[in-house]
């Protein structure tokens, strides 16, 4: 029985000939032009162009640190490259170090600045993953005790054997890895998160591109 899936609330439905039509458009693009396209529907990328306002944090002329407009706690910061990139694997090594760099230090900013307990730093790739933005970004979350933030799994059962054949696989594809690679691995095959989606830093009803006020030491 052939049924309908209903499109998730705010996202738009094709018709098998609109996609047909779009499949077409994009084989006749180049890459530029695709790039150019993603960029212009990509939130990171508009809120650096000023098209969306946010309550920035810091910024250099690679990294742009701003507040996640729908926090886990209060002092929620992410940050992110200028440059588009969908997920970590694709970054060049310069970058990573750069943009970690910077999630190292605002991690010590927003420990003092909260009074955090903990801070958990977050990032995911690929719509699998809960990546809701396909923009590469860090979440720094302040963590403190009994938060209701989740972030914990529960644990597979495996046996010996299956531990053993995985780690096996994994150490010899990671043979090559090394700190500061100059062959920059890019990742190919990339399961894109979807480009138009409810984001989680959606612009507040009411533009407010101003830096925030320094809380200090209040447990949520
Ligand atoms: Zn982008």
């Amino acid at each position: 029985m052939a049924q309908q899936q209903a499109a998730p609330q705010g996202q738009q439905q094709y018709t098998p000939e609109q996609i047909a039509a779009i499949k077409k458009k994009l084989e006749s693009m180049k890459p530029e032009e695709i790039q150019d396209m993603i960029k212009k529907q990509c939130v990171f990328c508009r809120i650096l162009k000023g098209e969306i306002p946010t309550f920035p944090v810091w910024e250099d002329e690679k990294v742009f640190a701003t507040l996640e407009i729908q926090p886990a706690n209060e002092g929620h910061v992410l940050v992110f490259p200028k440059e588009h990139h969908t997920v970590l694997p694709q970054m060049p090594d310069d970058l990573v170090a750069h943009l970690f760099s910077v999630v190292k230090q605002i991690s010590a900013v927003v420990f003092e600045v909260t009074g955090a307990e903990g801070v958990e730093v977050r990032q995911r790739n690929g719509a699998a993953a809960g990546q809701m933005i396909p923009h590469v970004h860090v979440h720094v979350i302040p963590r403190f005790q009994k938060d209701d933030v989740v972030t914990d799994w529960t644990p597979k059962q495996f046996a010996e054997a299956d531990f053993q054949k995985i780690q096996a696989v994994l150490t010899d594809k990671s043979k090559d890895i090394k700190y500061h690679n100059p062959e920059v691995k890019i990742v190919e095959k990339v399961v894109s998160a979807p480009a138009e989606e409810p984001a989680p830093s959606a612009p507040s009803p009411k533009p407010a591109r101003r830096k925030p006020t320094p809380r200090l030491n209040r447990h949520p």
